[in-house]
């Protein structure tokens, strides 16, 4: 059997970011339309050769984005609200939908499956689908004329996409998918005249918990494509866990099903020995790690391979997703650990993997080279590994406190705060200044004290504004952070940070998530110095800021020797330290955010429970140890908590804030049902948006909060943290909230 490499999808934003640098020049007007297209369009093909390179047989094309790919799917199919209709020129209206205008918002963006990558989410309305334009036959076309190489277009499938799509009665959805299906025909007919072979249709769906009805749909659908386009080889791709009907999902007419064994838990090779793997079809196995950051052990995928070639007729080896969710190459990364260095793995050394892999199989490449590329490369980290292995006994570390009644009145009694308190989420204004100020130092222009002092001044200022705003709580502002889980990655013992490891979050939004490789460890204060001269400053009480265990597992690239539960262990020790600390030195108020709580919740319903069990566990190892005075905060943004109330209220924080201003009325109707007891602050403006609230409008949010919470649990807060604003629009959103706020006390 001749076994193939393929490739699922591809990073877009280039080795150095280019892809957001194009963006946002464009957004601003500093290149024209003209110069962003040709940018794009070298980034593009850049990385078609760089694959071509590789040695990649399938590689993709369609799945590189100017913003995102639903909505790509979207508008080529017609999908345009009413709202944008009137916009002419179509890239305007195209950027239109995904970012909004002063007139009309933005589509909704959600968070991609189990990823921290976010869509746009379409708006199906009463649109009756068309082939726009057939950007897939453009690419195809393009990449041929360039480099004479065929290529396989990568589409989202229709039943993926309506169902991620809103805006539409979810018993009608037969009706648009009926109305789709005509439209894909067309498409798939056009590549198949271009002489396009392979077609790479994605339907991560199939690996959620999924009615009958949608397995019907998939039967109906893709007979269609199989008798209106039979000359076009289909492949039914799959990735992020095991497909929950695979008995179902081998038996569609596709030419190819391309199954992810890297995040299946087991479950899909279970499968395979179970039921067997069809003759005439062509298993897409998933084999390399599209989500993860570490070389894989080649003779380990080989000795899968094996067996999945006894299975299979006809063979494709690939990664287990797209490599959109790691960073580009491990090229540009100097400053690692030595330990760490050798042992990474990004995309384009993902497909030297794969390309590696292929060609063992097909015979051109022995075992003991495979075997030497492991030693070379992973022996550093497992020694380091082995070196610091320690159990970690936590049966002695509080999970719980006091209970709430008794610790609420000695906090009380320390802390004297009025009623309604007000405060902020953490950060202020990151200004230029702080910009350039974190720059110099990093350059080395500038020696730690002269940043120390500088970062001072500026937690020196804001203590004297927020007294002068007569803010009840403080914060230090968090002027020296530029991410709240990489500040604490770069101090902790175990995760490293790296200089270019972005990876698309949203648009043009890119991260660089911290990777965990070694036991975690907490080695000197982190935020002490800080938190104490604020503190020293006034007499207000300044609260402490920390990031949260869970949140910080969820956006840091992780262990994959140990458990998640084990990592989320560790990070708890340590956070649990840091909080002791910041204790030890007199701080009575420590928030421990947890802004990405729900990130990190699996596809799958069954796992829920002990998902939440874990985070529960991790948070409360982290935040209970603490004098019964001691308040603990936690604050939470990004997901919709009405459903969530019964883990919000089992983390035991003393007071949480949350993000509201969005969903406000759903979230109030929550407290009607749900007998909320400990502290809460509902968000009582949005720190999003440049616009200054005014003093009615936040009166009106804090009385619509107090139908259903009472005046002693309820604290003023905005939304988030108020990093991204202008000092100016901060400070005058702020004076708002707190008129509001006193108006409202005296009221009581
Ligand atoms: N304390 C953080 C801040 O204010 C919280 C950030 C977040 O919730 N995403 O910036
Ligand atoms: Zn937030």
């Amino acid at each position: 059997m001749f076994i193939r490499s393929s490739n699922v999808g591809y990073p877009r934003i280039g080795e150095k970011r280019e892809w957001k640098k194009a963006l946002e020049s464009f957004w601003n007007g500093q290149i024209n339309k003209e110069q962003f297209i040709k940018t794009m369009e070298t980034i593009r093909l850049d990385s078609i050769r760089k694959q071509l390179e590789k040695g990649i047989d399938l590689i993709p094309i369609g799945d590189f984005s100017l913003y995102d790919h639903v909505l790509d799917t979207a508008f080529m199919f017609g999908y345009i609200p009413e709202r944008f209709q009137q916009i002419d020129d179509t890239l305007e209206q195209y950027f239109a939908m995904a970012r909004g205008t002063n007139g009309q918002h933005a589509l909704e963006m959600t968070k991609w499956f189990n990823t921290n990558y976010h869509y746009i989410v379409p708006e199906i309305g009463q649109t009756k689908p068309k082939l726009v334009e057939n950007r897939l036959l453009k690419e195809y076309k393009l990449v041929k004329e360039t480099f004479d190489v065929e290529t396989k277009p990568v589409l989202l499938g229709p039943i993926t996409f309506l169902l991620l799509s809103k805006q539409y009665e979810r018993n009608e959805w037969r009706k648009h998918l009926a109305q789709l299906v005509p439209v894909y025909v067309e498409l798939l007919k056009q590549l198949g005249e271009a002489g396009v072979s392979f077609v790479q249709i994605d339907e991560p769906i199939l690996v959620q918990d999924i009615d009958d009805d949608i397995i019907d749909a998939f039967r109906d659908v893709y007979e269609v494509f199989h008798s209106d386009v039979p000359n076009i080889n289909l492949i039914l791709q799959t990735y992020f866990d095991s497909v929950s009907h695979y008995r179902e999902i081998i038996a569609l007419p596709v030419a190819g099903i391309g199954l992810d064994f890297v995040h299946d838990n087991g479950e899909n090779m279970k499968n395979i020995n179970t039921y067997g793997f069809p003759k005439d079809k062509i298993l897409v196995a998933g084999i390399v790690d599209g989500r993860n950051v570490w070389k894989s052990s080649l003779a380990q995928k080989a000795t899968l391979l094996h067996h999945l070639a006894n299975v299979a007729e006809q063979l494709i080896i690939q990664p287990s997703c797209s490599l959109l969710h790691v960073p580009v190459t491990t090229k540009h990364e100097h400053t690692l650990p030595t330990e760490l260095a050798g042992a990474l793995s990004f995309a384009d050394e993902k497909l030297d993997e794969i390309r590696m892999l292929t060609e063992y199989m097909n015979g051109n490449v022995t075992i003991d080279e495979l075997i030497k590329y492991d030693q070379q490369t992973n022996s550093d980290l497992t020694k380091f590994r082995q070196q610091q292995e320690q159990i970690n006994d936590i049966t002695t570390v509080p999970v719980s406190r006091t209970p709430y009644s008794e610790r609420q009145k000695a906090q009380q009694a320390y802390l004297q705060l009025p009623l309604l308190p007000t405060t902020t989420i953490g950060s202020f204004p990151q200004t230029n200044d702080v910009r350039q100020a974190r720059m110099k130092w990093k350059k080395g222009e500038w020696n730690d004290n002269q940043y120390k002092s500088f970062i001072k001044k500026e937690i020196a200022k804001w203590i004297d504004i927020q007294e002068q705003l007569r803010l009840d709580v403080l914060v230090h502002g968090e002027f020296e952070r530029t991410d709240m889980v990489e500040f604490f990655g770069e101090k902790l013992q175990g995760m490293a940070c790296t200089t270019n490891g972005w990876v698309q979050s949203y648009g043009s939004r890119c991260v660089r998530p911290p990777i965990i490789f070694g036991d975690i460890a907490h080695l000197h204060p982190m935020t002490v110095e800080e938190t104490v001269y604020a503190q020293s400053l006034t007499n207000k009480p300044v609260k402490g800021m920390l990031t949260g265990p869970v949140t910080m597992l969820n956006w840091s690239f992780i262990r994959d020797d140990i458990s998640r539960k084990h990592v989320l262990i560790q990070l708890a020790l340590a956070i649990r330290e840091e909080v002791l600390q910041l204790e030890k030195e007199g701080i009575r108020i420590i928030q421990v955010d947890e802004p990405a709580l729900r990130e990190g919740l699996p596809l799958k319903k069954e796992k829920h429970a002990s998902y939440w069990k874990d985070a529960i566990m991790a948070f409360r190892l982290a935040t209970s140890s603490v004098k019964e005075e001691t308040q603990i905060h936690t604050h939470m943004c990004y997901s919709q908590f009405e459903h969530m109330m019964h883990i919000i209220d089992e983390l035991d924080a003393d007071v949480i804030s949350i993000e509201s201003s969005r969903s406000h009325g759903e979230l109030i109707s929550a407290f009607e049902t749900y007998e909320y007891k400990k502290e809460i602050g509902l968000g009582v403006y949005d720190i999003h948006s440049p616009r200054i609230p005014t003093k009615e409008e936040i009166s009106e949010q804090i009385e619509r909060a107090l139908r259903v919470l009472r005046p002693e649990q309820f604290w003023v807060n905005p939304d988030c943290g108020l990093k991204t604003r202008k000092e100016k629009e901060a400070m005058a959103a702020l004076k708002a909230m707190v008129e509001a706020a006193h108006e409202y006390r005296e009221r009581l």
